[in-house]
């Protein structure tokens, strides 16, 4: 069954981790795979709270370099993570796990509003809770949104599901002499301008001290794997 070595987790997961080969939208045996699990990783005892992107769908950025208004687009953003966040929740309750949906935007009629408070009891509860749109404001980003919730609900650490297998000096699958980093500080991922996390979200981390595994979700098995302790990926810490 495994032990876990962290208590309680958040796992972020970008939205084209959903996408599976196709690289756009949700792609049903990609998530039910990842669905399954997770429910591996909540039977080993582990509290699991999850953020995911929404890039799979919508990306603000994308869209207002494109002409739009850049708040709006953010927003539009901002309900693709709610759509992930509901076929997420779907999966999960179809291989037998509570989930609860809170979201940072109000809509009641599909989500529980956020509230830290009641997503900790949900935790305890051993069920596992989704944190939809992003932080609730434009402007940030999903990445942020998890170091902010990790922060709020007293998790041991982020994992960072990825399709690559940690962090390189350089993308692997254009240089062959990148090399990848088993351990860094949160300094020198600022510095060196490493893709882990944007900066708001590094240095969010960074001031409260909490560690981030960067690690290959591709690979079944991974998450528990990190969540049991061992050492895969990338860890960031100070
Ligand atoms: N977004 C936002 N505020 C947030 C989180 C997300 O405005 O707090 C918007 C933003 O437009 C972003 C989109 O939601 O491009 C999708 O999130 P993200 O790009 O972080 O998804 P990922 O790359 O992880 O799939």
């Amino acid at each position: 069954m495994g032990t876990p070595y962290y208590r309680r987790v958040l796992l972020k997961l970008s939205g084209e981790a959903l996408a599976g080969d196709q690289g756009y939208g949700i792609d049903p045996r990609t998530i039910t795979a990842i669905a399954a699990e997770i429910k591996e990783v909540v039977a080993t005892g582990s509290q699991l709270a999850l953020v995911i992107g929404g890039g799979n769908i919508f990306r603000g950025l994308a869209a207002s370099s494109k002409g739009m208004d850049r708040a709006s687009a953010d927003y539009m953003g901002m309900l693709a993570t709610m759509i992930n966040s509901l076929a997420m929740q779907d999966a999960l309750e179809k291989v037998g796990v509570d989930t609860r949906v809170q979201s940072a935007i109000a809509m009641q009629e599909v989500a529980e509003p956020y509230i830290r408070r009641r997503a900790i009891r949900h935790l305890e509860k051993g069920r596992i809770v989704i944190f939809g749109a992003g932080t609730g404001n434009p402007y940030f980003t999903t990445d942020t949104a998890a170091s902010l919730r990790a922060m709020e609900i007293g998790a041991d650490v982020i994992l960072k599901g990825t399709k690559v297998d940690g962090v390189y000096s350089a993308d692997p699958k254009k240089d062959p002499t990148a090399m990848k980093y088993p351990r860094l500080t949160y300094l020198e991922v600022l510095k060196k301008g490493l893709q882990v996390m944007d900066a708001t979200a590094t240095s969010l981390c960074m001031d409260n001290n909490l560690p981030i595994i960067v690690f290959d979700i591709t690979t079944y098995g991974n998450i528990k794997k990190v969540v049991c302790g061992e050492e895969i990926g990338t860890i960031v810490k100070g």
